[in-house]
Parts: C-alpha cells; sequence; structure tokens
C-alpha cells in the first residue's frame, strides 16, 4: 500500500492527471479526507497572501457551514455547537452570512486571503447558493485578491451531475477541496488548485500516507467511472427522477414543507421531528440521515437506480404520514 513519498507513483500520477485533465484545475495535493483537503486548502490561502503582504492572513467562511473537526478546518466551521468545546480556534478567522452579500462585503478587505464556501451546504440541511450571490463573492475574491476556495467534500466527485457542484453554477474557483466520493468507499482527500495560485514548495505541506497507491487506484477508478463509463450521466438522469419524486411527495403530504437539492443531494425539509422519521426508515429497512434541525437528507450512491428510488421515496411517505 505505501510507498515512501520521495518517489511520483504511477497510480499516483495517473489519478492527478484524470482530476486535472476533467477539471478546471492544473495541480492535486492527495491526502486521507476531507478535513485534511480543506486543512491544505487553508494553508495555500495563507501562504498566497503571506507572499503578497504579511498582514494578509484572514479567512472569511461562512456561517452554518461544515469543513470537518481538525483544528483548521474546525475554526472555518461556521457553527458553535461543534466549536464551543474547542475554543480558542485559529485567530484570524470571519464569518460571514450565507447567502448574504451585504454581510461579506462588510469584512472582506485587503487583509482577506481566502473565502471558503460550500456550493450546497450539507450538514446545515441541504442549502444551496443562490447563483447572483455566489457570482458576487466570485468578484469581491477577484477585487481583493482572496483564493476563492469551494470545499465540494460532500457535493464533489458527481454527486450532482458535474464532476464538481460548482459546475452548475457558471463560476471558476481557485481552490476545491474533495474526499467522501473521491475513493469510492476507500478513504482519500485531495485539494486541487490552479497553477497561479500553486504556491507551495516542498516542505511547505506533505503527508506520508497521502496518495498512496491503493487509494490513487481507487480515485482513478472512480474517475474512470464518472467519466468514460456513464456515470456522471446516469447521476443527472437518477438526480433528477429524485427530484420529480421528492416533489410529488410535497404536494401529497402535507408535513414536506420544502425540497431542495441538485441531482443526488437532496433535502426534505419537515415539519415532523427528523430523529423519529430516521427511526422509522429504519425500521422499514432504510437507512437515510437527517441534516440540520428540520430535513431529511438524500445522498443515495450514484449507483442507485430509479426502482430503488422509488422504494425509499415510498418508504420515507410511509414513515412521514
Ligand atoms: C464530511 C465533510 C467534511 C469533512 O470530511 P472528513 O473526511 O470527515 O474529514 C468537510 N466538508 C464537508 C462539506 C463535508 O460534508
Amino acid at each position: 500500500m505505501h510507498i515512501s513519498n520521495y518517489y511520483y507513483t504511477e497510480p499516483l500520477v495517473n489519478a492527478s492527471k484524470m482530476l486535472v485533465e476533467n477539471s478546471d484545475f492544473d495541480k492535486v495535493f492527495f491526502c486521507n479526507s476531507g478535513a485534511e483537503a480543506n486543512e491544505a486548502a487553508i494553508k495555500l490561502a495563507k501562504k498566497y497572501g503571506k507572499l503578497k503582504s504579511e498582514d494578509k492572513i484572514e479567512l472569511i467562511s461562512m456561517k452554518q457551514s461544515f469543513h470537518g473537526r481538525t483544528c483548521g478546518a474546525l475554526t472555518a466551521t461556521g457553527q458553535e455547537k461543534y466549536q464551543k468545546n474547542f475554543l480558542p480556534l485559529l485567530p484570524g478567522t470571519k464569518y460571514a452570512v450565507y447567502n448574504d452579500i451585504e454581510s461579506l462585503k462588510e469584512i472582506i478587505s485587503e487583509k482577506t486571503c481566502g473565502v471558503i464556501l460550500e456550493v450546497i451546504q450539507g450538514e446545515s440541511g441541504i442549502i444551496p447558493v443562490q447563483v447572483e450571490y455566489l457570482k458576487q463573492v466570485e468578484e469581491l475574491c477577484h477585487k481583493y485578491d482572496a483564493l476563492l476556495i469551494i470545499d465540494e467534500v460532500q457535493s464533489g466527485m458527481g454527486r450532482t451531475g458535474k464532476l464538481f457542484a460548482y459546475e452548475n453554477f457558471g463560476i471558476h474557483p481557485d481552490v476545491v477541496s474533495t474526499a467522501k466520493g473521491l475513493g469510492g468507499g476507500v478513504p482519500v482527500g485531495a485539494m486541487l488548485c490552479k497553477d497561479d495560485v500553486a504556491v507551495f514548495v516542498p516542505g511547505d505541506h506533505a503527508s506520508t500516507f497521502g496518495g498512496n497507491p491503493m487509494v490513487t487506484t481507487a480515485a482513478t477508478v472512480v474517475m474512470d467511472e464518472l467519466v468514460n463509463n456513464g456515470l456522471l450521466a446516469h447521476v443527472q438522469e437518477v438526480g433528477a427522477y429524485l427530484t420529480e419524486k421528492l416533489n410529488v411527495l410535497k404536494d401529497e403530504v402535507d408535513c414536506v414543507t420544502d425540497v431542495r437539492g441538485i441531482g443526488l443531494m437532496q433535502g426534505v425539509e419537515i415539519t415532523k421531528t427528523p430523529k423519529d422519521i430516521v427511526s422509522k426508515c429504519m425500521e422499514k429497512g432504510m437507512l437515510i440521515a437527517s441534516a440540520g434541525t428540520n430535513v431529511i437528507r438524500f445522498v443515495p450512491p450514484l449507483i442507485v437506480t430509479k426502482e430503488e428510488i422509488d422504494e425509499a421515496v415510498a418508504i420515507l411517505k410511509e414513515a412521514l404520514v
């Protein structure tokens, strides 16, 4: 499984090549999890800022975001419930209200080195970004020369029918982080960035096991399935089907107040207690999770079939009524 990372290996090169050839990015750093991918992104933004000016070190993230549980990623996670037992966290981090451009304008400045956000907030209840807002975020990042970092740990690797969810919104981030689906179940994360912001030199950042032959082989297989064997197209088809079925459910069941998301990342907002519904679904043979305070989250395997979606929505309906 392991070869000293003094050397490149074929699987590492193949996986990197697949990722850069199918995205906007030029460079890849492999690690072992989503949190680590965000740590790499945060460090990259810090160094990028420092090279411009000694006090260009502020990171902006969003309230209600989720970026992982290591200290840097936890600092970026704008939720008191995750942070409260671990304060103080990294200095120099500010939080803006998601989907509110005035809130970002108030805190972004020449001191900002990076802005990190999810284009669909996952943990906090499947909340998609508004496209006009996101374009303004991108403009502000350009104006202040801050890196635009998109956390694609949950939304990336085909989940929305595009390789990365941000591709649904017509923006061009400098950096993305990815993990979860990247290895199809094997633990691997990655940070991807563009050449003009790739400021790391050897020694700045590294991971002993990151990019090992086993996990990068898995990532190559996943990429091959997505890009060459029709999995992205499949997600587009079944994602549209899931959206349609959940919207029918919304019309039929009173306690469903909203259905939102893209592709195979959908949230069903309900007025009942999600925990009870999750338990009822489990009794009926379906494992599902909640997100935020009042949302049932659908993030099925990308290979899910229409028949399985029918079954899943039927079970949820029984649990809800
Ligand atoms: C799960 C998640 C993470 C953390 O990933 P780990 O592999 O658990 O460290 C980071 N960001 C988002 C958006 C996530 O959903």
